[in-house]
This record gives structure tokens, sequence and C-alpha cells, in this order.
């Protein structure tokens, strides 16, 4: 069994038809999905999706990109959200400078928010992180120093040196589909450097579909095919590569096997 630690689907991309993406997805062996929010604001359509389909999960959070947006929105708030039985993670929050969508103070404090419910949680955090290395190592390196908590550096596309400090700090590294292209050999040395007990794939459906589908439409199921070229990179057959990357996201994402402890708020 795959599963696809990071895919969007309350996007209108599946509103037509998504009990068939997720059918499709589980006939392919993916058999548990997380869908990431964007915008706490929209909670009740994840937690929707989620009670909808047993293989579903979720996380509440503020993408990057809508930071500023949801600035009002506490640690608190988001552990008494996290509750949800289905919702196992926080995020996607993070640091986005190529498109800077959202002012870059914004985007750190909702960053540092985010960080402390993962903290009082111990749920992972789902990290964005785009053209922002340095900023982002620096903020996870105070932020792990005030009290552990868990993360996933999700698609990533960074460079080496910030891959290093988050699997310093026990993060997980999640590879998309970009991990495909054929123009990605440095992405590939990097997974190669990667822990294999630290290694995550996931689809970021609808964005981002791998080779042989790239271009088109990305869905859950297309997560075999980055497992695959994972398998082939780092060495081992695709069994094995499954297993891998299941184990690690069945041990990050644990609520999905363990009822949540009573979330402690500060
Ligand atoms: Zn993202
Ligand atoms: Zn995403």
């Amino acid at each position: 069994m795959l599963i696809d630690t990071h895919c969007h689907l309350d996007f209108p991309d599946f509103a037509e038809d998504l009990p068939a993406y997720v059918a499709r997805a589980e006939a392919a062996g993916v058999g548990r999905m997380v869908t990431i929010s964007t915008r706490v604001a929209r909670f009740a359509d994840y937690a929707g999706i989620a009670e909808r389909f047993p293989s579903v999960w979720f996380s509440v959070g503020t993408h990057p990109h809508q930071a500023h947006e949801e600035l009002d929105v506490t640690a608190e708030r988001l552990v008494e959200l996290s509750r949800h039985p289905r919702c196992v993670a926080i995020g996607e929050a993070g640091l986005d400078y190529h498109y800077d969508s959202s002012p870059r103070e914004a985007q750190a404090q909702g960053l540092r928010t985010h960080i402390a419910a993962a903290r009082m949680t111990q749920l992972p955090l789902v990290i964005h992180s785009r053209e922002a290395d340095d900023d982002m190592a620096a903020i996870l390196r105070e932020e792990m120093g005030k009290g552990a908590f868990p993360a996933i550096l999700h698609c990533f596309t960074a460079g080496e040196a910030l891959a290093m400090t988050g699997v310093e700090l026990g993060l997980y590294v999640s590879f998309s589909g970009i991990l495909t292209f054929k123009t990605s050999e440095s992405l590939r040395r990097i997974a190669r450097m990667v822990p294999r007990e630290r290694l995550l794939v996931e689809t970021d459906a609808p964005y981002l579909a791998p080779v042989p589908f790239r271009g088109k439409r990305n869905q859950p199921a297309y997560v075999v095919e980055t497992a695959k070229v994972l398998a082939d990179t780092i060495g081992v057959d695709f069994d094995e590569a499954a297993r891998i990357t299941t184990e690690n996201a069945q041990r990050c994402y644990w609520k999905m096997d363990h009822a949540a402890p009573v979330a402690q708020v500060a």
C-alpha cells in the first residue's frame, strides 16, 4: 500500500467526481490520502471530505499564500480544531518567496503560530517552503530550540542545506512528482542523502503530475509513479519503496491509527 501524504481534494478540479478519484487511488494501491488545508476558514470542507471517505484524512492550517488573511487564528484555535478525529496534521504553513502572495512577515508569523500548535499537539506540521531556504532553516532551528515538534518538508524542491537541516532536526522530507522530471537530477541526489526512515511521497494534486502524466491534472493514484522513481533513485524495488514510505507516513501521521491524547493548551 502507498499513502499520498499531501493532496488537495477540496479543489474545484475534483468537485465533479471526487468518489471516482478516491476509488481510482484505492484501485492503484493508494490506500490512504491526506487532504491538506490551505485556509482555516474552509475547515468544514476538509472535515466533510474526510468524513465521507474512510481512506481520507485531513489537516488544519493556513497556506503561506493566505497567511495575511488568517493572522487572527491562534495556535490554541488550531489545537482545538485539530481535535477532530480525522484531523492528523497542522498546516500547510511556511514561506513562499517565489510568489510572495502574502507579506513575508505575515508568512513568518503564521508559520510560528502553526509551529506552536504542532508542538502542543505533537501532530506533524506540514511545511511549504519555496525559495526561502535560509529563513526557513533559521526559523526551524530557533523554534526547535524552544521545544520539539514533528514536521514534514513537503513537496521538497529546496537545496541540500535545507534538506540536511531538516534531517538533523528530525523532520520528514516528502517528494512529489517533481522527482520524476528528467531535469530533477539534483533533487534525486538529495533523495539519496535523506535517511530512508525520513522519506515520504506525495502528489500535491491537482498540481505537478509526475511523468508520464506531466501536464495533466494530477490525482492521488499517480503517487505510484513517484514511488517508482524513488525506488530506482535509492536502489530498492518498488515494494520496498512502498513499504518504507508507508511505514514512515504511518509513523509521522500517527493519529491515523491512534486516538489523539488530550492536547495540552498552554
Ligand atoms: Zn505546498
Ligand atoms: Zn499543498
